[in-house]
């Protein structure tokens, strides 16, 4: 099962929204503000102010994705847990500070929808690694189960946590 799991977990998905040579440096993105600059997207508003007047004005990735519908991540809680409702508010704030942090290290990485089914809740995200530390931060704050299912055919992760 471990290694199964590690196995998964190396697999880089090809994510077809990061060509970066369709964009110009500088590039601004019109929805977020992020800036495409030395190669990278940069959350930085100094570099905003200084390329405002210069830049290409294209969507990032993410908006693209978000956009789109075209998430590459998806995480899916499950289980008894869900029904409580103070526990819920909990695992959705631990979701949002942990997505907050992550935009520190990848601009690009968001969640895209939170979406309460019947007997699930979906949190879709523009990428995978985003699910996965979503996904490891539940499982470390409140155990239950994490599995990794990799689609090779959709280049899509599926992190399911269960937790009664
Ligand atoms: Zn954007």
């Amino acid at each position: 099962m471990g290694g199964r799991k590690d196995r998964l977990l190396d697999v880089r998905i090809q994510d077809p929204y990061l060509d970066r040579n369709i964009y110009k440096d500088p590039s601004i993105c019109p929805s977020c503000d992020l800036v495409f600059h030395n190669k990278t997207w940069h959350r930085d508003r100094k570099m905003l102010e200084k390329f405002r007047k210069d830049a290409e004005y294209k969507e990032c990735p993410a908006c693209r994705k978000i956009k789109d519908n075209y998430p590459l991540g998806l995480l899916i809680l499950r289980g008894g847990i869900l029904e409580d409702d103070k526990k819920l508010n909990e695992i959705l704030n631990l979701i949002k500070h942990e997505a907050e942090r992550e935009l520190n290290s990848n601009p690009l990485a968001r969640v895209m929808k939170i979406e309460r089914r019947e007997d699930h809740v979906e949190i879709s995200t523009t990428t995978e690694g985003l699910a996965t530390r979503l996904g490891k931060a539940l499982s470390k704050a409140h155990q239950g189960e994490l599995e990794f299912i990799f689609s090779e055919s959709d280049k899509f992760l599926r992190v399911i946590w269960t937790k009664d």
